[in-house]
């Protein structure tokens, strides 16, 4: 990469399936309202991305399936709508292609396993729908294991959960432990043989956040080959910023100076969080991504460190495990 226009970036985590569907926008047209839809992603040059299926509260327990596959239905009819624009990205391959066509790879990631039953016929059938990366929990407990806030007990993973990694494994699918419990992080790290990922989450040396993780969580993560996603939210970059307060590209940064000094460039890339957290004023909308580029770029990083953190370790990590 010699040039910025040259830049295209994969973006580890974003909620926009659900809020283009709640606020009752299209995907193809650009709005002022939440922060994606496919003219705000050309422009911010993000040419693959994360798209979370999550489960509400209310949904729980025996919704938890159906509201899964509307959510997932509502993707697969973006792609046959899209007239090649979009691409449900399925195997490696696929994010060259989105490349090369100048089309959106969407890759389908459940943010919480509540859909998928003990015998793991779920999992299966959302393979062959699309699935290829999963967070076993969002903050809270399930059948698998436990979230990090208030529903933490301290507990790993249970039986189920370290056979659903092994399954996923097997399958080709990403295990994303952003928003896992540290009890279950670990069991995570023993019972994967792929690199995990923590999709969204930032240094909790940075910021005392139980969101993000501590430095000896990025050196495990570091050492399998896997990698953290940058998160945009206010609350998880500086501490007590959820009540208002703005966050500046330079509190961003300091995360990845964290993680870089910690371990190396090969571990850290994009998580944003669009459409499912409040993001600092300079980013905020997933056209105004670069901005956070140009940041690393006036802080020292040079073109190869810029390359890894905006797609090639997320490129390395997607190849090792779907490969
Ligand atoms: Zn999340």
């Amino acid at each position: 990469m010699s040039t910025d226009s040259a830049m295209w970036l994969i973006d580890g985590h974003s909620d926009w399936l659900l809020d283009v569907s709640d606020t009752k926008r299209s995907f193809f047209e650009e709005s002022s309202i939440g922060h994606v839809d496919l003219p705000r992603l050309r422009k911010g040059q993000i040419s693959a991305m994360m798209c979370a299926v999550f489960i509400r509260n209310d949904d729980l327990p025996h919704h938890a399936l159906i509201q899964t596959l509307r959510t997932v239905d509502r993707l697969r009819t973006i792609v046959e709508k899209s007239d090649g624009s979009v691409r449900l990205v399925e195997e490696y391959d696929d994010l060259e292609r989105c490349r090369e066509e100048g089309s959106f790879g969407a890759i389908l990631h459940y943010e919480g396993a509540e859909a998928i039953d003990p015998e793991f016929a779920v999992l299966r059938l959302s393979h062959a729908l699309g699935l290829r990366s999963l967070g076993l929990v969002w903050s809270r407990s399930n059948i698998f294991a436990e979230g990090v806030g208030e529903n933490d007990r301290g507990r790993g993973l249970t039986y189920l959960g370290k056979e659903l990694v092994r399954r996923c494994n097997q399958l080709g699918i990403l295990v994303d432990v952003s928003h896992l419990n540290v009890a279950g992080f670990w069991d995570v790290i023993e019972t994967s043989n792929a690199p995990i990922v923590a999709s969204h989450s930032n240094a909790r040396a940075v910021c005392n956040h139980e969101r993000n993780l501590h430095d000896d969580q990025i050196k495990a993560l570091a050492e399998r080959g896997g990698l953290m996603g940058i998160n945009f939210a206010r609350q998880f970059l500086v501490e007590g910023a959820a009540t208002g307060e703005d966050v500046s590209l330079d509190a961003m940064i300091d995360h990845v100076d964290h993680i870089v000094n910690l371990v190396g460039i090969d571990h850290v890339a994009l998580g944003s969080d669009y459409d499912g957290a409040r993001m600092p004023a300079d980013l905020y909308d997933a056209a105004q991504t670069p901005k956070l580029i140009q940041a690393l770029r006036d802080r020292g990083y040079d073109d190869d460190a810029i390359q890894k953190f905006g797609r090639d370790n997320w490129l390395r990590v997607l190849k090792n495990v779907w490969t």
